[in-house]
């Protein structure tokens, strides 16, 4: 059975379009189960109706011209019920309803399953038989297993065969890709396929005569990639921080002789080999190899490993790089975006992009993010072959994109892009006003940078201080651990722009979902391993070199905090402050005149939120990391799509941990803020007001919607709300609460970006 469920399923999977696929898979089912019929019908999501899409033993005529209303007949209830049926005498059953001109009336059985993906109701699939009996378990169970392994395959299938016009016209109309939310913001435009002329899977293997001519040749080449690199990267340097810029670096050292180019050349001596295979070889050998590392970040390299290669190949076929015209605005879509693609469109054409691989760690969601362009990223399924010269729509709230919009959503989203420029207008103004209740509370807010580009952005939008400056950026970008000098630098740049506001720097978070390419960490469960101070206390010669450039760097300032992440208890605490206490001290026999910084700690781990009282005898601030505290407390991995309907920060366990650390951080009379995502939600920033909360740290972007949410409110009122969120029970009913009772003091881009589809 699993062998002939494996065959149905791959040459499903090989279907260029629904149709073909729902054929396939009428016949190969009805082979395997030696039935006489065997139909699928599929849900038909504008008329809600469940359509006879395809048949192998009915009429083949009917196909996509009959279709049965959601609850009826047997396929109905199946549907409806959501689990098989299994008749011997169908037409006795009272939810029998003949579906005419299909020939059905001469079969007695019917077995039904239905076709669920992600909880939706996608159809049903139905085997019938002439003779009355009552199918076998086994049969039951086939039916079942193919039916579940086929839903994915279906919705699939559904969304590429959409794309273009197909004969079911009820499926062409909004069809929605979900990715990642890479970069904010939303954009209407042409969608632009980037992709390279030349195949480095589809070089011929050949050998080479003249051994050195080739050699020359390849070495010309990689200078030609290399001069196109290097005026890249010049391009960007206008355009973005130096830290960043810097990634093309690394695109060079990879075209260094010594390095990818010399294995190259290697081979065309040792294997007399002509430069295009040696070069297809050596590059398809080193993105195999990255592609199987479990590592994100090392993952992405192997993007970047291909492109090197790809650009080279287009060199030595002699065929120059493909080369577009951008009069227009473009969403640039590829199958993996690299940061030097998105130096080929000038920036003023560039209003989005989509990558179908990639995550939000990617360096080209790093750098849209710091260039402002609304991106989504990991769209699995994307057949991004159609979508070129399409309009799309790029979601880069979400992380959706909208193919074949119909008039009114597209409307819907340039309507809010206007409403958005209006709205971020009428922030502008708030700016220099401070953030505080009608009745004059005050709540300041902070910002979370880690690049230098979001520094700049932070004091345009009026941020009274960074609450968390992750480190661990500037080391993502480099290709080996910083020297301390280097460390002390970009810290110094952060403390003196926002001098005299408090700039806290929490010491290298990595481990879970971001690894440093130079230093990997593989694990089965890396978001419970060896993670954030784990990693550091354990390498003190890390942590240490970590600290003293952070104290270097406050040498004559004084507004550097430091903060701990994934501080479980008051042991990892206590080795911390005396590494702290022992750089310090050290420098202080140097002679340096620095004082010791406010140490603070992290509350993203469940253990810590009960060991408040014994972290607050030690610590100076809290600050809680309510995406991490949101993950463990709920048991949600918050990067997996597969359960993100089940992570909310309105989980009420996760409100009530966040009042039990306000509450206990008041008593011991250590000041506390919140520094998650959970800080940026204008609705969400009104509970953790009233809770007692001091500040509130966030992505610049947010602190206006949060500024103008907070200024319309009253502190009572504000109360009033926490209490009765408090005594809800579940994520829902607090969500529509505080929708009832906060829209009307708010305006649509400030409770929500956009509401999808
Ligand atoms: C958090 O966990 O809420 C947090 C701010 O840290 P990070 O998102 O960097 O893990
Ligand atoms: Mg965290």
């Amino acid at each position: 059975m699993l062998e002939t469920l494996r065959h149905i399923v791959q040459e499903v999977s090989a279907a260029e379009d629904v149709q073909s696929a729902l054929d396939v898979i009428v016949s190969r089912v009805k082979e395997a189960m030696k039935t006489e019929v065997c139909s699928v019908y599929l849900r038909d999501k504008n008329s809600d109706r469940l359509v006879f899409m395809a048949t192998d033993g009915l009429n083949k005529q009917a196909e996509g011209r009959l279709s049965l209303a959601k609850d009826q007949g047997l396929v109905g209830l199946v549907a409806k019920r959501e689990e098989p049926i299994n008749l011997d005498h169908a037409s006795d059953h009272p939810a029998y309803k003949y579906l005419p001109d299909t020939g059905e009336e001469a079969f007695e059985s019917f077995m039904g399953s239905p076709i669920i993906h992600h909880r939706e109701v996608l159809g049903v699939l139905v085997v019938q038989q002439s003779k009355s009996r009552k199918f076998d378990e086994l049969e039951e169970s086939f039916l079942v297993t193919i039916a579940a392994q086929l839903a994915g395959v279906i919705a699939a299938a559904q969304v590429t065969g959409a794309i273009q016009p197909f004969k079911h016209a009820s499926f062409q109309k909004n069809i929605q890709f979900k990715g990642s939310a890479g970069a904010p913001g939303v954009s209407v435009a042409t969608g632009v396929v980037i992709h390279h002329a030349s195949d480095l899977q589809a070089v011929p293997d050949k050998s080479c005569e003249n051994i050195e001519e080739e050699v020359d040749f390849f070495r010309d080449c990689l200078e030609q990639v290399r001069q196109d690199i290097a005026r890249l990267q010049e391009k960007f340097v206008k355009r973005i921080a130096k830290q960043e810029a810097a990634l093309f670096n690394v695109y060079l050292q990879m075209l260094d002789d010594s390095a990818i180019g010399d294995e190259i050349i290697k081979k065309i001596v040792e294997d007399r080999r002509c430069a295009q295979s040696a070069l297809a070889d050596v590059i398809m050998s080193h993105v195999r190899n990255f592609e199987l590392m479990d590592d994100a970040y090392l993952r992405e390299r192997a993007v970047d490993v291909k492109d090197m290669g790809l650009r080279i190949l287009a060199y030595l076929q002699e065929a120059e790089p493909t080369k577009h015209e951008y009069d227009e605005p473009v969403i640039l879509i590829g199958e993996e975006l690299t940061a030097s693609m998105l130096g080929e469109v000038p920036r003023d054409k560039l209003v989005g992009l989509v990558s179908v691989k990639g995550s939000n760690n990617s360096h080209v969601a790093i750098l849209a993010r710091s260039m402002n362009i609304p991106t989504v990223m990991g769209v699995e399924g994307l057949p991004i072959h159609k979508l070129n010269g399409l309009p799309l729509i790029v979601d880069g709230y979400h992380g959706h994109v909208i193919a074949n919009a119909s008039d009114n959503i597209r409307q819907r989203y340039l309507d809010f892009q206007e409403e958005e420029k209006l709205v971020n207008k009428g922030l502008e103004l708030l700016r220099d006003l401070p953030c505080e209740t009608l009745d004059k509370y005050r709540l300041p807010l902070l910002v979370n940078t880690g690049l230098m580009t979001d520094v700049m952005r932070s004091l345009e939008q009026g941020a009274e201080g960074v609450g968390l400056f992750r480190s661990e950026i500037p080391f993502l970008l480099n290709d080996g651990f910083p020297s301390e000098e280097e460390q002390r630098d970009i810290y110094r740049t952060h403390l003196e722009v926002f001098y005299p506001r408090p700039v806290t720097m929490r010491s290298l978070d990595i481990g879970g979902d971001k690894s440093l390419p130079y230093f990997p960490i593989k694990e089965e469960n890396p978001f419970l391993g060896w993670r954030g101070i784990r990693v550091t206390l354990d390498h003190p010669e890390i942590f240490l070199v970590q600290i003293r450039a952070m104290l270097k760097a406050n040498e004559g300032l004084g507004n550097l905090q430091i903060l701990l992440p994934m501080i479980s208890g008051v042991g990892e605490l206590e080795e911390s402050l005396e590494l702290i206490h022992r750089a310090h001290n050290e420098l202080l026999l140097d002679g340096l005149e620095t004082p010791l910084p406010k140490i603070g700690v992290m509350i993203e781990v469940p253990s810590a939120v009960y060991q408040m009282r014994d972290l607050a005898k030690r610590a100076d601030f809290f600050s809680v990391g309510s995406n991490d505290l949101t993950q463990y407390l709920l048991a949600v991995d918050r990067n997996n799509s597969r359960v993100s309907r089940l992570y909310s920060h309105y989980h009420p366990a996760v409100l009530r941990a966040c009042y039990i650390v306000a509450q206990e951080a008041k008593k011991a009379g250590k000041p506390v803020s919140i520094c998650g995502e959970a800080a940026g939600d204008p609705i969400a920033a009104v509970l953790f007001l009233a809770m007692g909360f001091d500040a509130l740290s966030m992505g610049a972007a947010n602190i206006p919607r949060v500024k103008s949410m907070i200024r319309f409110i009253e502190y009572p009122h504000a109360k009033k709300i926490l209490n009765a969120v408090l005594s809800l029970d579940n994520t829902q009913d607090i969500e529509d609460y505080l929708h009832r009772n906060l829209h009307d003091i708010s305006i649509t881009p400030v409770l929500k970006p956009i509401s999808p589809m």
